[in-house]
């Protein structure tokens, strides 16, 4: 083990920074505060759940509210020592003796011989009135995490994305009486006949607000007019990774300029890895914290063998 110190707030220092403590980044730092790591979780608190009250699809936790299960998680890494930092970071950079450099707005800098990065992503909603006071309540993107929620009510799926189509095709797995809006994208022939075919009535846009009574959704307003009363919205909001702090750092991205890495979350930047929706814009909260899990068994590893690297040296030199 590397790093043991018995004031671990009082480190400038880490084996490892996570940043970032929502389900991937402190599930990271459970398994590896638990593997005797030094381990600090730096945090903005603004996990992407947090407008939802209730959590579901995570064994063991569904329906739980998402800000207990994170409090939870926080008290757990307390337990093995991990520190958790309120701050948000600016800028990762390559540190002159290895390991990297973080740094966190307001200034303030620490060391770290391996990042995970565990920032998640931002959703951008459609400026639509309604739509963002109503978000996590009854206007939803995720019909595994709020579907069963909402089963055989009436639903309305606004197309304000390329992929809103498929969105209100697959919500039929959940409701018969599922309505289409397109806001601000004409459906293809295609796309319409194959709602035609799964019964999702279209109505052409554009959408003028979503109409509320009490805090609840009521209906959807069209421009025209028109309303289409339903008990939620279904959206696919633009998803864009909270992957700034590794730019200028060579890690390789895809077409879309989303971080790659490996199955474990290395980046191709050695040190430095990468978990949770800031990689995958599909992970449910359990899929970010199994990814953070995943990368911490791995990281752990490769400490280790730097370890007996760096005791072989030595050893050999003796
Ligand atoms: C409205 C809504 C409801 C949802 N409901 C469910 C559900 O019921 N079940 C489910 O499984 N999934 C649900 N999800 C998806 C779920 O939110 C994600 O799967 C999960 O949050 C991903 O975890 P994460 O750790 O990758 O990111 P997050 O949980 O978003 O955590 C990222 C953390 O990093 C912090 N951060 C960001 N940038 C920085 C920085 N530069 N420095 C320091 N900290 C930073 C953020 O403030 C945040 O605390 C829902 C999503 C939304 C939008």
């Amino acid at each position: 083990m590397t790093g043991a110190n018995n004031n671990p707030q009082d480190r400038t220092s880490y084996d490892v920074i996570v940043i970032g403590g929502g389900a991937g980044g402190l599930n990271a730092a459970l398994v590896l505060a638990r593997a005797r790591r030094t381990v600090a979780v730096v945090d903005a608190g603004e996990p992407r759940n947090a407008p939802s009250a209730h959590m579901h699809s995570f064994l063991s936790r569904d329906g739980v509210s998402p800000l207990t299960v994170l409090e939870t998680g926080r008290a757990e890494i307390a337990r093995y020592g991990a520190v958790l930092l309120q701050g948000r970071v600016d800028q990762v950079d390559a540190a002159e003796a290895g390991g990297y450099v973080v740094r966190l707005a307001g200034g303030a800098t620490l060391g770290a011989r391996h990042v995970v990065l565990a920032t998640g992503l931002r959703d951008r909603l459609p400026e639509i009135p309604g739509v963002r006071a109503l978000w996590g309540e009854d206007v939803h993107f995720c019909p595994y995490c709020h579907g069963y929620e909402v089963r055989d009510q009436p639903i309305v799926v606004l197309g304000v994305h390329p992929a809103s189509p498929g969105q209100a095709l697959l919500l039929r797995q959940w409701s018969s009486d599922v309505r289409y809006v397109a806001h601000d994208r004409p459906l293809t022939a295609e796309e319409r006949e194959r709602m035609d075919a799964r019964g999702v009535e279209v109505f052409d846009g554009p959408v003028a607000t979503l109409l509320s009574k009490e805090g609840r959704l009521r209906a959807v307003e069209l421009a025209d007019g028109r309303t289409l009363e339903c008990s939620s919205v279904f959206l696919f909001p633009t998803m864009t990774p909270n992957d700034s702090a590794f730019e200028g750092l060579g890690c390789a991205r895809d077409e879309q300029g989303w971080l790659l890495t490996d199955r474990a979350g290395r980046t191709s930047r050695p040190g430095l890895w990468a978990v949770g929706n800031v990689v995958d814009p599909r992970a449910q909260a359990v899929t970010a914290a199994g990814m953070g899990a995943a990368a911490a068994f791995a990281l752990n590893h490769d400490l280790v063998d730097e370890e007996i690297e760096r005791d072989l040296a030595a050893h050999r030199s003796a």
